[in-house]
């Protein structure tokens, strides 16, 4: 199956998008990766979800990517007595060590590394930053903050500390546990939650090898702070704006959109735009305007892939949601002004092989036509290097490794195929390559294609070489067009 568009599409799989087949109407519909949220799914019903979403994967002979999304250190408040207190603006508000329940003037905090790092002055931010304090005084036992914006608290809500860098892994006793389980399904991508330098995604790398992709959740202050070391550090990005808009202030989310997208394809690494995308549409079937335009500006800026959360996770229109991100997207795709908004951020070759098979790819398909690229790839390093030019011509990434085609799913522009590697010679994969864009539908006869790969064969990192190559009827290579 061809996609008609090049933003690839990432949903979350909730109660709403569960059942086989909504996931394979889903898939249907254009999903290309499915988001496994750890904060809200059991080992068993991962595991449920991923042998799904595989067998989607098999049947419809497609590469599927799993996103294993893991919760963090979320920080949360005690319990109060009874449903909920008011704590009044302008007073004063204690966390203690005191696990007895709390009032409208206290309220017990388990995490004793917080007493440890924040320091007068720091913002504390309650229940998605509904509610708002200043640290006035901080000790081993004791926070007192002034209240800046009050209301309704009640148990276990959520805490954020956008200025304390907290002494903490990114990997908390259950994200241990259900990265080990992640791993042993193979999932295709592991997301870090609440990543706040590149140590962290060093930590995680440690356990993780090569087992896995990691995609660093970009949500903290800390993060922007260390950016380049962590794009250094990780294989991909999300721009996670929920969190992100609760530790920063919100306005500043559409800049940081921006600077991280920017980045991340300047990198060569994909980055997945996510949250309140068609928020709307949880409940409605059609999307608010700003939404669509919010869609279309993150197509427009490049991002690999965009996302859905609630929307397909809980939302009463899953199907209507990925259809319409769909249509957003081919639109944008296909409006005049859209090359050179998407090539206003080009980035010039590094000066490695692969990115000199890249850039030559592009300067080639400006001047010839060809219908597509078509890269070997064992690494995914050649088809990254080449989805980070973002031709204007398709993309297809050959591999003989199945992990690898379903990773590479994310990636803007790039058709993954796996394929039997059982090539001899440099003609064998010129053919092999005709026949499969000709099959596929990305060559027509009398059209061509450029082919990258490397010589000797089979072995990885060797990218050293581009053809060009031109079908007849039947889909064999021939000479010239
Ligand atoms: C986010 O905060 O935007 C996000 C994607 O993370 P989560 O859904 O885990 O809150």
């Amino acid at each position: 199956m061809r996609r008609n568009r090049r933003v690839k599409l990432v949903a979350t799989i909730g109660p709403a998008s569960e059942s086989p087949e909504m996931l394979d109407k889903l898939f249907e519909a254009g999903v290309d990766v499915f988001r496994i949220n750890m904060s809200h799914a059991s080992h068993e019903l991962a595991g449920i979800l991923h042998e799904r979403v595989r067998e989607i994967s098999a049947r419809r002979e497609h590469p599927i990517g799993i996103l294993g999304d893991l919760q963090g250190p979320k920080f949360r408040l005690g319990e109060f007595d009874g449903e909920r207190v008011n704590v009044v603006q302008g007073g004063e508000f204690v966390f203690d060590r005191d696990e007895k329940a709390g009032s409208p003037n206290r309220v017990f905090l388990p995490h004793p590394q917080i007493f440890e790092a924040v320091e007068p002055g720091h913002a504390l931010l309650l229940d998605d930053g509904k509610l708002r304090m200043r640290v006035k005084a901080a000790s081993a036992e004791r926070i007192v903050a002034e209240v800046q914006i009050g209301g309704a608290l009640s148990s276990r809500k959520g805490v954020s500390l956008p200025d304390t860098l907290l002494p903490i892994s990114p990997l908390t006793e259950k994200d241990h546990k259900d990265l080990e389980f992640l791993l042993g399904i193979e999932v295709d991508w592991i997301a870090l939650s609440f990543v706040q330098r590149s140590q962290d995604v060093l930590e995680a790398r440690e356990i993780i090898g090569e087992r896995c992709a990691i995609m660093v959740k970009v949500e903290k202050p800390q993060a922007i702070d260390d950016l380049n070391a962590i794009i250094d550090a990780a294989d991909g990005f999300m721009v996670a704006r929920g969190d992100l808009g609760v530790e920063m202030p919100i306005e500043k989310v559409p800049g940081l959109q921006k600077k991280i997208t920017r980045k991340a394809r300047a990198a060569g690494k994909p980055v997945v735009v996510a949250t309140q995308m068609l928020e709307s549409m949880i409940t409605s079937p059609v999307p608010t305007r700003a939404e669509v335009s919010d869609v279309a500006t993150a197509v427009f800026e490049g991002a690999d892939a965009v996302m859905l959360s609630a929307e397909s996770a809980v939302g009463k229109y899953p199907i209507e949601a990925i259809e319409m991100m769909d249509r957003i997207a081919i639109e944008v795709e296909n409006d005049k002004g859209y090359e050179s908004i998407l090539h206003a951020w080009r980035t010039q070759p590094l000066p490695t092989p692969s990115d000199a098979i890249a850039a030559a790819a592009h300067a080639i398909a400006d001047t010839v036509h060809v219908a597509a690229i078509v890269c070997y790839t064992e690494t995914g390093s050649t088809a990254l290097r080449v989805a980070r030019e973002r031709p204007g011509l398709a993309v297809m990434g050959l591999t003989p490794i199945a992990a690898m085609a379903n990773k590479l799913a994310i990636v803007w522009g790039l058709h993954s195929v796996v394929v039997e590697n059982e090539l001899v010679s440099v003609s064998d994969m010129i053919d092999q390559a005709c026949r499969i864009a000709f099959e596929q539908g990305f060559v027509k006869a009398g059209e061509g294609i450029l082919v990258t790969g490397g010589v000797p064969f089979g072995q990885s990192g060797t990218t050293n070489m581009i053809r060009i190559a031109f079908v007849n009827e039947k889909g064999e290579a021939v000479a010239s067009g």
